[in-house]
């Protein structure tokens, strides 16, 4: 192998975040010569179920850049039907795929999959055929990049449900809470009930003890893996689920109005309360909620968690909201942080 290439792997490896990862893996495939364009693309499904496709991380200008836009409110993305070889090429489960472009450029496709979903894809782009030994440069590294996401995967993700585990939800609910707090001091306290903003909630299995000691810790664990796969399908690609330890997980609803987030965690508490659990029957399980962006992180977390024990204090199987505590008068409304503890 050659020493750059060498080298450029060893770089490649140095990350331990998929963007600055994905980065260097296109700044190692856009230094193979005579390649003119790279790209890495992130596809994904909008919550009406079309399929999209976005560049993440491009060459531009004989560098590497990536865009810090979420997929799903990037301007620039596109239907995936729109590129049609790419498109017939996933629909065939390809590993590897080619096409000639209009203008005579030549592009090679490698997708990533997670079970029967493409969800990223590496894009290669040359003004000459692919040469086998050109291929196998490719393929190797990434082998090397697809090993190594998988890695990376397996450490935000809890083992038993597959959900983002604890550790994920600290990195991203700082730097959403960030985020949430410049928006609503933007929006000038404009904001009512029908307002799109962010939500944090807290749920936790009623009664979970009991399922254990009646039936044994396996079935137990059977049942957070299908409480995991109602919250997954009940939510869209822009909210995020976690789960943040034992019987509790958390949910971090994305520019939703107050009405809209009630619905939606509502929707998941009856879909729960309705499900039929192998042996063990049925199941409730208890949600508190609060807005971001009206205070520190750690404040909010605490809020969703008042409102958790409202729901369980209320006979369980319930959704409750802080601020209609506040309203109510149930909650103090200035509270210490100092020794708080979630759930
Ligand atoms: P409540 O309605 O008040 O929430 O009651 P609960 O019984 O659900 O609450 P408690 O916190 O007392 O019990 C949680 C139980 O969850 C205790 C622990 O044994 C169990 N648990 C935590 N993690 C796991 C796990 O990974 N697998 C299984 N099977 N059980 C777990
Ligand atoms: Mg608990
Ligand atoms: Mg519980």
């Amino acid at each position: 192998m050659q020493p750059l290439l060498l080298q450029n792997l060893v770089e490649m490896t140095a990350h331990r975040d998929h963007l600055r990862l994905e980065v260097s893996v296109l700044s190692t495939l856009f230094k193979l010569h005579g390649v003119v364009r790279v790209r890495a693309l992130e596809l994904f499904a909008m919550p009406d179920g079309q399929h999209c496709v976005r560049a993440r991380t491009w060459s531009q200008d004989g560098k590497v850049q990536s865009t810090d836009t979420e997929a799903f409110y990037d301007p620039q993305r596109v239907e995936l039907s729109s590129m049609v070889e790419l498109a017939q090429a996933l629909r065939q489960r390809a590993l590897i795929a080619s096409a000639v472009q209009p203008d005579g450029q030549h592009v090679l496709w490698l997708p990533l999959w997670r079970q029967e979903t493409a969800y990223h894809c590496l894009e290669i782009m040359q003004s000459s055929a692919f040469s086998p030994s050109r291929i196998d440069v490719i393929q190797g590294i990434f082998g090397v990049y697809h090993n190594y996401q998988s890695l990376l995967d397996y450490s935000e993700r809890d083992a038993l449900t597959g959900l983002l585990n604890r550790k994920t939800f600290d990195e991203q609910f700082l730097r959403l809470s960030l985020q949430e707090a410049q928006d609503s001091s933007a929006a000038q306290g404009a904001l009512s009930d029908e307002s799109p903003r962010q939500w944090l909630a807290a749920i936790d299995i009623d009664h979970f003890k009991r399922i254990n000691d009646k039936f044994g810790h396996l079935y137990g664990d059977e049942v957070l893996i299908l409480v995991a796969n109602i919250l997954r399908s009940s939510f869209d690609a822009k909210d995020r689920v976690f789960r943040f330890g034992g019987e509790e997980f958390v949910v971090l609803l994305r520019s939703v109005s107050l009405n809209n987030a009630r619905k939606a965690l509502e929707r998941l508490r009856t879909a729960v309360e309705s499900y039929e659990f192998p042996q063990v029957g049925r199941i409730t399980i208890s949600t508190g909620f609060a807005a971001m962006g009206s205070g520190a992180p750690v404040e909010i977390l605490g809020q969703a968690d008042q409102a958790l024990y409202h729901a369980k204090d209320s006979g369980r199987n319930k959704t409750c909201f802080y601020g209609d505590m506040m309203q109510q008068g149930l909650v103090a409304p200035q509270m210490t942080n100092d020794d708080l503890e979630l759930f």
